[in-house]
């Protein structure tokens, strides 16, 4: 193994892993294996509200199931707290964060227009505390945000080369805004959990769904307020169903658990997988080191140049 790269394998167990899912952790698995990486598992439940009993245990069951495997333990987010907080501190101690007990409607206000796509609401600098911040964190059950501006991101525009899809700037500053890192259920936002464990875990290689692309320049920008190094970045194009949508949790009869409900074998997910993929000509069934020994770099680029301009779609009926 190639101690010097390391990739993680990062679901949400709120929603059921679906074929969209499937088709990203074969990736990140593959590439892994025939790289050489180390494999971290990571748990990424700090949205704990809408955590289900058992939920962690169903998602690896899900990966296990089709011929997924890691290194070492998995690391459950919510077990430690103390890596956040040591970060938020440290951007407190420089000075880049702010507490803010705005309410969504009083930022919508004041911001210019949303987010087109997703409808964000940008936090405008006009709306931050007067200066100087508190350099200590005085209460940990409230939003804390980070700055976005030249004292995070010089360059205003941030570039996020990628490893499939090549490169796209962002501006941060303009998108979201001064970005939530601590929420007011105590815990950190996502943006800052990916930052923290991928810089502690040495995450090298990043590989996940392309809806993340965006994230990836907010993550940069976050790793250098807090002095580390951000991993190469790997966006694999997500998968959509037949009603045009990208799949999600509504997309029931797509889960992985649904499908081995049904009685249908995992060689013929990552049969399914494969062909959308274009690594095999046709639906057929292949087991997980059949897809590996398909998914070699150079098919995967050439596969990602071709599903981020032709969408990927599936409906359960062909499996
Ligand atoms: N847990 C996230 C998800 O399931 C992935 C986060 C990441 O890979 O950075 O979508």
């Amino acid at each position: 193994m190639d101690d010097a790269r390391t990739t993680r394998l990062a679901p949400t167990p709120s929603g059921a892993l679906h074929v969209g899912n499937a088709r990203t952790f074969l990736v990140n698995w593959a590439m892994a294996r025939n790289e050489g990486w180390r494999i971290v598992m990571r748990l990424e439940d700090l949205d704990s509200g809408r955590m289900r009993p058992g939920a962690h245990e169903a998602s690896l069951e899900d990966l296990r199931w089709l011929g997924i495997d890691w290194d070492g333990e998995p690391v459950v987010q919510s077990r430690d707290l103390a890596p956040y907080r040591a970060a938020l501190d440290r951007l407190a101690q420089a000075g880049l964060v702010f507490r803010c007990d705005r309410s969504r409607a009083e930022i919508r206000t004041a911001a210019s227009a949303p987010h087109a796509e997703d409808g964000e609401t940008r936090y405008p600098p006009e709306l931050r505390p007067p200066e100087p911040w508190p350099r200590t964190i005085s209460a940990w059950e409230a939003n804390h945000r980070l700055r976005m501006d030249p004292a995070t991101a010089p360059e205003a525009r941030e570039r996020v080369h990628d490893g499939f899809l090549g490169d796209h700037t962002f501006d941060p500053g303009l998108e979201s805004g001064d970005l939530v890192v601590w929420t007011r259920l105590g815990v950190p936002a996502y943006q800052l959990a990916v930052v923290v464990d991928d810089a502690r875990h040495g995450v090298t290689d990043v590989v996940r769904g392309d809806d993340l692309l965006a994230s990836a320049a907010r993550q940069q920008v976050i790793a250098r307020a807090l002095g580390v190094a951000h991993a190469r970045w790997w966006h694999v194009p997500l998968v959509y169903g037949d009603d045009g949508k990208r799949l999600a949790k509504r997309h029931g009869a797509h889960s992985l658990a649904q499908i081995r409900t049904d009685g249908i074998a995992p060689e013929r997910v990552i049969g399914w997988c494969a062909w959308s993929l274009g690594l095999v000509d046709r639906p057929c069934a292949l087991d997980a080191q059949e897809f590996r020994a398909a998914a070699t770099l150079s098919a995967l680029r050439a596969a990602m140049t071709r599903v981020s301009t032709q969408r990927t779609v599936f409906a359960p009926q062909m499996l």
